[in-house]
């Protein structure tokens, strides 16, 4: 009765601790919270400033003392406190408030990439329990994205997910509920693409672009296969040599070329996956095929590229962008089932 009590009361709560997104998903409401996993803090004193979208607006245009971090950025906890700091701050800003919801904890399930360490999963565990959150569960992101976007994990048949978001590319083979191949690439997702297109633009035009209009460029223009017509953009900088503000037009082509690197990572990791997969496995997928999931994923032609790349068929996730926090959604929803079968 108590339990039940308490269960009305608590929120219970999904987190896709994403390098560039954090989402909150909380029962019976869906997602309801979508930020930049940004802190700003203060250089010198590390006093946090601001965390989320408001941090965002801060990247790269900030003061000399103000510094703007991404504390999940290549899928590792860099920094412990600041971490703890998001996590705590993304909780308290959708925890039912109230006189009882102090004293009722929520129970909390977190995506984290699969290829964290054993110390930085004790590191968010602690940080989401000091965050006030009860018995916090840890579910791998190409599970909950597998589950996220519909595939059926528990069949005794493969499928396969691949989350491409800003700092990991997570390739997984899934059966009976657990993974049975994975690949987890660096440099293979959308932060390495902003920095190449960073990096074409000062090697070819001697314009220095920051991060966000890189970002920009790529959503806009860019693409991983020719699909469509062609297009081109203006894009403003500064001049290295001059120093001065300067416009140059940009084409789409000169931009897939200029993605081709982190484009070709994510076919690597996709190909070595399946190459490691078992026969029977593999031809599961030959019918099944593979889903794409994750921010990165909406790349114009990456579809298109995947499937000649492998001869398989590919679709995209209705939603690419929350299939991760639906999938811990419908992971607290069975919070019960898998508290139980913890060790
Ligand atoms: P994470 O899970 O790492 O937080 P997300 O799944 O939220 O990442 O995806 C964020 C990434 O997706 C960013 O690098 C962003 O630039 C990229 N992205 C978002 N929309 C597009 C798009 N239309 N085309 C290409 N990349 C995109
Ligand atoms: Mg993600």
């Amino acid at each position: 009765m108590f339990e039940k009590l308490t269960r009305f009361f608590s929120a219970d709560i999904g987190i896709d601790l994403g390098t560039a997104n954090t989402l909150v998903y909380v029962k019976g409401r869906g997602i309801v919270l979508r930020e930049p996993s940004v802190v700003a803090i203060q250089a010198d004193s590390k006093k946090i400033l601001a965390i989320g979208e408001e941090a965002k607006q801060m990247l790269g245009k900030t003061p000399g003392n103000i510094v703007a971090i991404r504390p999940m950025k290549s899928g590792v906890i860099a920094d412990f406190d600041i971490t703890e700091a998001m996590i705590s701050y993304f909780i308290k800003k959708v925890h039912r408030q109230g006189f009882l919801s102090r004293f009722i904890k929520p129970r909390v399930v977190v995506a984290v990439p699969s290829d964290i360490t054993e110390v930085e999963k004790h590191a968010v565990e602690e940080a989401a329990e000091n965050a006030g959150a009860k018995d916090p569960v840890l579910l791998e992101e190409p599970m909950a994205a597998a589950i996220g976007v519909g595939l059926p994990v528990s069949e005794p048949a493969g499928s396969m997910i691949v989350d491409i978001g800003g700092g990991t590319c997570e390739v997984a083979i899934i059966s009976l509920a657990g993974i049975v191949h994975k690949r987890s690439a660096r440099e293979a997702a959308g932060d390495a693409m902003d920095d190449s297109i960073e990096l074409y633009m000062r090697r070819v035009y001697n314009l220095l672009i920051g991060p966000r209009t890189s970002e920009n460029i790529k959503k806009e223009i860019g693409s991983a296969f020719p699909v469509g017509e062609e297009s081109t953009m203006e894009v403003k900088g500064r001049d290295i040599v001059s120093g001065l503000p300067k416009t140059v037009t940009i084409t789409s082509e000169e931009i897939r070329d200029a993605l081709q690197g982190p484009v070709s990572k994510i076919v690597d990791a996709v190909r070595e996956t399946l190459g490691d997969c078992a026969p029977e496995l593999a031809a599961d997928l030959v019918d099944r095929g593979i889903v794409l999931s994750g921010g990165s994923s909406m790349l114009r032609g990456l579809d298109k590229l995947l499937s000649a790349q492998t001869g398989l068929p590919v679709t995209l996730a209705d939603d690419p962008l929350s299939a991760v926090a639906e999938g811990t959604g419908v992971v607290v929803s069975e919070y019960d089932t898998l508290a139980r079968n913890r060790k």
